[in-house]
């Protein structure tokens, strides 16, 4: 079973439901928690894994060899603007390449030569049977998709066990980053909060998850018991899975940094969340 935890917007409580998710599955399945979330990913900061491996991810971009004859093939061909030719020289935008490999291919005089430059990391580590899997974007980069696929194929490499369950902690909003890291699930949990805003960017991921043509549901996250989001949810048809209250309590095991699973009552909500989603949907073991 795949679960991608995703929210419209930062701050409502996506890791949180990740990560507790993740820590109530490995009590009942062989789980691993990847945190597709590259460019702030904070789950490691909760479930503090002992990290194993630490593996560079890199991105090729072309560098331009003294076998150019200017034909202009190369920055005509790049859709990223990566590169640009002024009076008698290309100019190489490594920060704007997507590492395409396009330039080389239209070269026909073998001027362009490919290099590396690190773009971010993945890390691997285990929080007692939970395998913990992070991707980090390196800073004042942008290109969040080549960690993101690093993460999933790491997670792949070293699933001869075969995990029953993974719980993805997937970026915020609804970019393409959101899209590779939610594809592959089996369900989206959409985590929410009960404003104006909150409806707003839910129902962005709404569209979202159906367009992707996934199963989904909420997880209400600071639940005041209004109707806001609801409503909402009832008059889409939507599952409301869990409802977490708006606690203090939360809160300061939050800032703790600590899980709230440390407390029995989010204990037994977070154990309700997991066996809701083995009813809608079957555990089987899989290949990440
Ligand atoms: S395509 Fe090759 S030869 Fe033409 S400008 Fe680019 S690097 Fe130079
Ligand atoms: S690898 Fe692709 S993105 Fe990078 S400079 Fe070449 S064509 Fe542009």
């Amino acid at each position: 079973m795949r679960i991608g935890v995703l929210s419209g917007k930062g701050g409502t409580g996506k890791t949180t439901v990740a990560v507790n998710l993740a820590l109530s599955f490995a009590q009942t399945h062989k789980t691993q928690y990847l945190d597709y979330d590259v460019e702030e990913p904070n789950g490691f900061l909760f479930l503090q894994p002992e990290v194993k491996e630490q593996v560079s991810v890199p991105l090729l971009y072309p560098e331009i060899s003294d076998k150019c004859t200017l034909c202009g093939e190369c920055s005509k061909a790049c859709q990223y603007h990566a590169l640009a030719q002024v009076s008698q020289k290309v100019l190489v935008f490594p920060e704007l390449c997507h590492g395409c490999g396009t330039c080389s291919i239209v070269c026909r005089y073998g001027a362009v030569l490919e290099r590396e430059r690190p773009l971010g990391l993945v890390e691997l580590g285990y929080h007692g049977n939970l395998r913990c899997v992070q991707g980090i974007l390196r800073e004042g980069e942008a290109l969040a998709v080549p960690v993101i696929q690093a993460v999933r194929s790491r997670a792949e490499e070293r699933s001869t066990e075969g995990f029953e369950v993974t719980v993805a902690d997937c970026p915020p909003g609804s970019s393409c980053s959101v899209i590779h890291s939610v594809e592959a699930s089996d369900l989206a949990l959409l985590v929410t909060e009960p404003t104006a805003f909150g409806l707003h960017d839910l129902k962005i991921a709404v569209r979202l998850v159906r367009e992707l043509g996934l199963r989904h549901g909420v997880v209400l996250n600071k639940d005041d018991g209004s109707r806001l989001i609801r409503d909402y949810c009832g008059a889409e048809d939507i599952p409301l899975m869990a409802a977490i209250p708006f606690d203090i309590g939360i809160a300061k095991t939050y800032s703790k940094g600590l899980p709230l699973l440390e407390d029995s009552r989010w204990a037994v909500l977070f154990a309700d969340l997991r066996d809701k989603l083995v009813r809608e949907v079957p555990v089987q073991k899989h290949e990440d």
